[in-house]
């Protein structure tokens, strides 16, 4: 650690953070489970919403982010929806609702979707996120902040624990 390291969050920083993100009342993601988030700021590595909300934010400062669907995951598209024949599952994928598929669409984009409704002859996919549509409410709090590497500036995230690609 230099001792000129930044003294607030700004672009091209890393920001340690410690979150919890409650949807609807009920927490879905937090550092407490999964330890403090480590990112590169103004490079969209979190949801834009919050991004914006930890600029000029100094470390051992907390706040309250409420982020809308437009600056979180998107709005809930109907479109997303896909019918599919039951008849194009194999057998050992489990047709229950709420399991996660990886599915190929006709553009040979993969998508991540999720079984919403099994019918006798159809299955319906939602390839929205999970969050679309939903409001984000997060406590954050700066924990550190240090200069990024020109490597990581170059890559656009954060390098640590060993990890690098
Ligand atoms: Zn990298």
């Amino acid at each position: 650690m230099s001792d000129n390291n930044p003294v607030e969050v700004a672009d091209r920083v890393v920001v340690g953070i410690e979150y919890t993100l409650t949807v609807e009342g009920e927490v879905l993601d937090s550092s407490e489970e999964d330890g403090p988030l480590e990112y590169l700021q103004g490079f969209h590595n979190i949801i834009p919403g919050l991004e914006k909300e930890l600029a000029g934010m100094k470390v051992g400062e907390s706040k309250s982010v409420v982020v809308q669907p437009e600056d979180g995951y998107g709005e809930y598209d109907e479109d997303a929806l896909m019918d599919v024949p039951r008849s194009e599952f194999p057998e050992s994928i489990p047709l229950e609702e709420g399991v996660e598929l990886h599915v190929t669409d006709e553009d040979g984009d993969e998508l991540l979707t999720t079984i919403v409704e099994v019918g006798d002859e159809t299955v319906i996919l939602d390839a929205n996120h999970p969050l679309a549509g939903k409001e984000l409410n997060f406590e954050v709090k700066v924990i550190s902040l240090r200069e990024a590497s020109e490597e990581e500036i170059s890559h656009g995230h954060v390098h640590s624990g060993g990890h690098d690609h």
